[in-house]
């Protein structure tokens, strides 16, 4: 059975499924984990703009425990902290109002 059918049946199996279609399974790590941002960095951002998973894998970093470290769904870790502040914010308006 291909992790399709098995998803089609097993609903919650789509949670990882993700990554079967993940389009960085076939660069290197350090593509997407640069030891010096910049023009690495750009090089995985270019990936993820690709990839046809890009918004299940952010979810995925964006969740906790959080990945601070990384190229995920095309932000880096700063950039999801941004997101995760701003998505905060957000959050704490549509609560008061
Ligand atoms: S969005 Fe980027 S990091 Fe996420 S699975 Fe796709 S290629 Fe990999």
């Amino acid at each position: 059975m291909t992790s399709t059918e098995i998803s089609r049946v097993v609903p919650h199996v789509r949670q990882v499924d993700w990554r079967t279609s993940a389009l960085c399974r076939t660069y290197r790590p350090e593509v997407f984990y640069p030891k010096q941002p910049g023009i690495l960095t750009d090089k995985a951002k270019a990936i993820c703009s690709r990839c046809p998973v890009a918004a299940p894998c952010l979810e995925h970093a964006m969740s906790p425990p959080f990945e601070h470290e990384g190229v995920w769904g095309g932000l880096t870790g700063e950039e999801r902290v941004a997101l995760r502040r701003r998505r905060q914010r957000i959050a704490r308006r549509a609560a008061s109002a």
